[in-house]
């Protein structure tokens, strides 16, 4: 099933959210909608809370990438407890973001390369790994929802002045985007 994408101004964006057990109610049914979600709004990725669940559960999906990046090709992957451990800041790099919560806004963002993350998979397997490239951006992106944070959060003062007017759009529900969503108003 299609859910509906939480836009910008909802508040269960700005929660940290929990993490979870194996018994956690109807998961895998919740896991699969993820994937359809994600699949019908052409994203990368998504987290939980972007779907009004203030729990830590995030699908990346970087097949839809594999012909730009062939080392993504089949990475597909749950990720479960996920937290970031550690950053190095011995490098960063910028790229443009944008997120399924902020329609129509894109701002580079300047992230660090290689990150120590922990996680469970669907099998509440444990991992622990230093992750590097895209992934760990993307990670960082998503993982960042898990705690509250939009990578608005992570952009200059002054290109958050200029984008303060359509970011307020958003929380009115004035926009437009192909996939379905839920706004504080409308
Ligand atoms: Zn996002």
């Amino acid at each position: 099933m299609v859910l509906p994408i939480y836009i910008f101004g909802q508040p269960v964006l700005r929660k940290v959210a929990e993490d979870i057990t194996p018994d956690y109610p109807q998961l895998k049914d919740l896991i699969g909608d993820m994937w359809e979600t994600l699949a019908e709004s052409e994203g990368i990725g998504l987290a939980a809370p972007q779907i009004g669940k203030p729990i830590r559960l995030v699908v990346i999906d970087l097949d839809v990438l594999a012909d730009d990046m062939p080392e993504y090709k089949g990475f597909k992957q749950v990720y479960i407890n996920a937290h970031i451990v550690e950053y190095d800041e011995s490098n960063t790099d910028v790229s443009e973001e944008g997120c399924l919560s902020i329609p129509a806004i894109h701002e580079k963002v300047t992230r660090p390369t290689r990150i120590h993350v922990e996680w469970d998979d669907e099998n509440f397997e444990h991992h622990d790994e230093w992750v590097e490239g895209y992934l760990a951006r993307v990670m960082q992106h998503e993982f960042d929802h898990l705690d509250g944070k939009m990578f608005v959060d992570r952009i200059s003062q002054l290109r958050k002045q200029l984008i303060k007017s359509k970011l307020r759009a958003l929380t009115q529900g004035r926009f437009r985007c192909g996939y379905k969503t839920k706004v504080v108003r409308k």
